[in-house]
């Protein structure tokens, strides 16, 4: 069993997307791309990604277009076409090259009030345009004090896995604990792995065996080696550490 879980593991490969949120500008962007281009060959088992504000997607694509680093979005809209002021949509994120699309982040969750049905329908939307959607989920503090963060990590991921049906194959999932984003606290390998665990089983049973587990949560180039050798954890969904090439770099060599 042990030897049989490893080779899947190998076989998963690895993923690490760098999460920009609201950051960059032309020029810092042109340096950070043009540092990630310069340092990062095409890398068997290992995928390297980001995933940058909307109006600057037309010059990641440029930048990436004949290179092995992936780009994409933040959010997508659950909605196809027409009268939703300020939306983007699934087809428009295609035309510039999008390969993923981060739904659910809890920051979209709690500032943007994108339910469970809401992320459940944008990745749905992504995954039919041909995008991998990159659906995260995770707990408060206050619900992990409260003992309820396998209740909420697998509610969480229920509703994308009932939204996208047939496709769950095609997911990646992000395990980012929300206390973990953003304050330089990251949960303990074990504790990320034991959370990944049961994702783990959810999309086994879901009949996803290799969909792969990126853990997020303030990672840094000196905490994502222990991080990602944990068995269920595939790799990371990085956001300050994602702003500098160098660290950026180091996380995706970890
Ligand atoms: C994130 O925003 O997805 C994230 C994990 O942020 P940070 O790495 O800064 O905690």
């Amino acid at each position: 069993m042990f030897a049989q879980e490893n080779r899947l593991k190998r076989m998963r490969g690895k993923l690490v997307v760098g999460n920009w949120k609201m950051n960059g500008g032309l020029a810092a962007n042109a340096a950070l791309l043009g540092e990630l281009v310069s340092n990062w060959g095409p890398t068997p088992g290992r995928d390297l990604a980001v995933c940058i504000p909307y109006p600057y997607l037309v010059q990641a694509q440029a930048a990436l277009a004949s290179t092995p680093i992936a780009w994409g979005a933040q959010d997508v809209s659950e909605h196809a076409a027409g009268a939703f002021t300020g939306e983007v949509s699934a087809a428009m994120l295609v035309e510039f090259g999008c390969r993923y699309v981060i739904v659910g982040h809890s920051e979209r969750r709690q500032h943007f009030g994108d339910t469970d049905a809401v992320v459940g329908a944008k990745a749905r939307v992504a995954l039919a345009a041909g995008m991998t959607p990159v659906a995260c989920v995770g707990e408060t503090l206050a619900e992990r004090e409260a003992g309820a963060t396998e209740a909420v990590v697998l509610r969480q991921l229920d509703a994308v896995l009932a939204s996208v049906a047939r496709d769950a194959a095609k997911l990646v999932v992000a395990y980012e604990p929300v206390w973990a984003i953003g304050t330089g606290r990251t949960a303990t390998p074990a504790e990320a792995q034991a959370v990944h665990a049961t994702l783990r089983r959810r999309m086994d049973a879901a009949g996803a065996n290799d969909v792969l587990l990126l853990y997020g949560g303030s990672v840094k180039a000196d905490n994502a080696k222990t991080l990602f050798a944990q068995e269920d954890i595939d790799g990371g969904l990085i956001g300050g550490a994602s702003l500098k090439a160098s660290e950026f770099l180091a996380i995706a060599n970890a």
